[in-house]
């Protein structure tokens, strides 16, 4: 078999489930991953030969994102904030949001004095470490923690870590539970605590695409209806008391509680505390200034 004659049968077969435009991205991605070709030898070499062994491949990834598996999974990498990143079914697949984050973050910490020491940074439910990781790429000698309750994805975590050759102090812990309190208690203050913390409610579950619902952790996106914001409770009060004077709390948030979020940390007393939308025009971002003593 040839290349384009792959491509013709991924259209045929995906086309009605994905559209063209992606089901072309997916191609694309599948012949770099698997054949290590890029993308514009499809164009210049559409006839390019294919060993059996190979076709073979393609047609199990074909039949993966039939069933709508997430190709991020399927190819065990997705790439964001521009650095690469392993994934699997134990981490969220980071979302471009959470990049308007990262970004809302680096652009505050540009605006801070050069000549200042080191910052400390700490994350909270770090996932596939992709918050911390692009953090420490972009803020020299920063002290960088990121805590999580899977040891799964902690394990991920720190490959992606290692692979982006940056160093971070990784903790299991969970930021419902006392102990993680002493977990942290070597670095006592921070300069900046960030999280995207599970806030999907189960009657915003009929919003999710089924290829989220049936292949992401459920650890890592729901509460429960009658306590949507217990994770920012918590990491709120947590925050008040271990932020540094002039520190910060950043947050990615439900879209849909946007005023209820904003309340829990100007009644926490936070200062200067700005909910911010994300590219799609959603309440997405929190952004919370200890108050100076
Ligand atoms: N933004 C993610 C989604 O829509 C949810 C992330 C989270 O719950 N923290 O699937």
């Amino acid at each position: 078999m040839v290349l384009k004659e792959l491509q013709n049968i991924f259209h045929i077969e995906l086309d009605a489930i994905y559209g063209k435009h992606e089901v072309d991205s997916f191609f694309y991605l599948c012949t770099e991953h698997y054949l290590n070709v890029p993308r514009i030898q499809l164009t210049l070499e559409p006839e390019l030969a294919i060993t059996k062994p190979e076709t073979d491949t393609f047609f199990k990834a074909l039949e993966h994102l039939k069933q709508q598996k997430p190709i991020q999974y399927l190819l065990g990498e997705t790439e964001f904030f521009g650095l690469p990143f392993k994934v699997n079914e134990n981490v969220l697949i980071p979302r471009p949001e959470t990049e308007e984050l990262v970004a809302l973050i680096l652009q505050n910490v540009k605006n801070q004095d050069p000549k200042t020491k080191p910052i400390t940074i700490l994350d909270i439910g770090t996932g596939s470490g992709c918050i911390a990781i692009s953090l420490a790429k972009n803020v020299p000698n920063a002290k960088i923690y990121a805590l999580d309750v899977s040891k799964d994805a902690l394990k991920i975590a720190k490959q992606n870590a290692d692979l982006n050759n940056v160093k971070i102090n990784f903790i299991e812990a969970s930021i419902l539970d006392e102990t993680c309190h002493s977990a942290l208690d070597a670095e006592s203050t921070f300069d900046i605590i960030v999280s995207n913390p599970p806030y999907i409610r189960e009657l915003e579950k009929r919003e999710i695409l089924p290829n989220v619902l049936e292949n992401e952790p459920h650890l890592a996106l729901f509460v429960e209806d009658d306590n949507p914001l217990l994770f920012y409770k918590a990491i709120t009060n947590f925050a008040i008391e271990k932020l540094k004077p002039n520190g910060q709390l950043y947050f990615e948030i439900n879209q849909y509680l946007g005023e209820e979020t904003k309340q829990l940390l100007v009644d926490a007393q936070f200062k200067k505390v700005e909910l911010l939308k994300d590219l799609n025009g959603n309440d997405r971002m929190l952004k919370g200034c200890k108050v100076l003593e």
